[in-house]
């Protein structure tokens, strides 16, 4: 109805819904409200005279404010007050008291059980529909606010999620998975600062896969993928702290970061990796029949020192790695630096 068109409307409509749940055993006071709201366009009404359903119907109509009775034959008005606060679908819904009586101690009473307004029976049709409107608007706009900080915290914790998930794209390597060569240089240069901080030793091992070329060029570029990832995967296998970080440092070269780890903890790890490698037995036809596919390793650690950067630990593993393939391949090489 259009409120120009309703010379009795007190307030002009707007678009929230109001209902009100009215709990009185006494018809009569039933009555009354309806008239006095129905004065009103946009309040919904209902009626409960059977204290006993309150809860469920006031869970079952979802009211905007409820107006409830104080004395009611087997129940007490403020017990249900309480109830109301306990049940978490009803918790927020205000409560407007009707009482018999300007009364000061069921007045105090009212509010500790939780009620949000007080009214003695039968307040004028304005009073009611004023203070109606008012505790449905803040309850609407309470719902409103609390839907709305949800869906933000919602749609944060997706960014987050898609954050991550994009960060380990931009850092990993399509084929193999491993951390990509972009990754291995942010890694790098962080755990050299932190080396040359704490003092600590840092290792390097890199890793080339002999005749690789050959392998391609004898069983196909796509049997050379899979080999790169059964690589990877032992690669990535090999490494056994969180703070390692195995990459693909480029084509069929990969590379480990080892944190905190001595010249012989870096041997170790990359002459196990040799032999694991080479116990996978993957067919190879080079450098003769029936041999199997291998890797060189090169090792190298330091401490780093101020004044020199990480690429001078990229160089060692590098000369290392070139001792090994001047030495026959399929082994280990090893650059020291001088006082490591
Ligand atoms: P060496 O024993 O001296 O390391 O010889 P090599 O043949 O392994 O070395 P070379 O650098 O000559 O060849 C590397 C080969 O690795 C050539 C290149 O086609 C191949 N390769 C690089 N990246 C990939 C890749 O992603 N997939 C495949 N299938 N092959 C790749
Ligand atoms: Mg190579
Ligand atoms: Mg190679």
């Amino acid at each position: 109805m259009n409120p120009f068109e309703n010379p009795n409307s007190l307030f002009p409509p707007d678009d929230t819904a109001v209902m009100v749940l009215l709990v009185d055993d006494q018809a009569m006071i039933g009555e009354a409200v309806r008239r006095a709201l129905a004065e009103d366009i946009g309040i919904d009404f209902h009626f409960c005279s059977d204290p006993s359903q309150a809860i469920e119907v006031a869970l079952q109509i979802r009211p905007t404010v409820i107006l409830q009775d104080l004395v009611m034959p087997d129940t007490d008005g403020l017990v249900l007050v309480r109830e109301y606060r306990r049940n978490p679908l009803t918790r927020d819904i205000p409560i407007i008291v009707l009482s018999t009586k300007e009364d000061p101690l069921v007045k105090s009473a009212a509010f500790a059980a939780g009620a949000n307004d007080y009214l003695v029976k039968l307040p004028d049709a304005i009073e009611l529909v004023a203070r109606v409107r008012y505790h449905s608007r803040s309850y609407l706009a309470l719902q409103q606010r609390d839907e709305a900080y949800r869906a933000l915290r919602e749609s944060q914790q997706k960014l987050l999620e898609t954050n991550l998930v994009l960060q380990r794209l931009m850092n990993s390597d399509g084929l193999t998975g491993l951390s990509n060569r972009r990754h291995f240089d942010e890694y790098l240069e962080m755990e050299w600062r932190r080396a040359l901080r704490d003092q600590s030793q840092l290792s390097l091992v890199l890793i080339d896969v002999d005749y690789f070329k050959a392998f391609n060029d004898t069983f196909g570029h796509l049997a050379g993928d899979e080999a790169l990832r059964r690589v990877a995967a032992a690669i990535r296998e090999s490494c056994g702290r969180s703070s390692d970080l195995p990459a693909r440092y480029g084509g069929e070269e990969f590379a480990i970061i080892l944190p905190g780890t001595s010249p012989g903890g870096a041997r170790l790890l990359g002459e196990k990796l040799r032999l694991t490698i080479q116990a996978m037995a993957i067919r190879h036809e080079t450098p003769q029949p029936g041999s199997v596919l291998s890797v060189s390793v090169g090792v190298a650690t330091l401490t780093p020192q101020a004044g020199e950067g990480c690429r001078r630990l990229i160089e060692m593993a590098d000369r290392a790695l070139y001792n090994a393939k001047r030495g026959g391949r399929n082994r280990l090489g090893v650059v020291e630096a001088p006082g490591v």
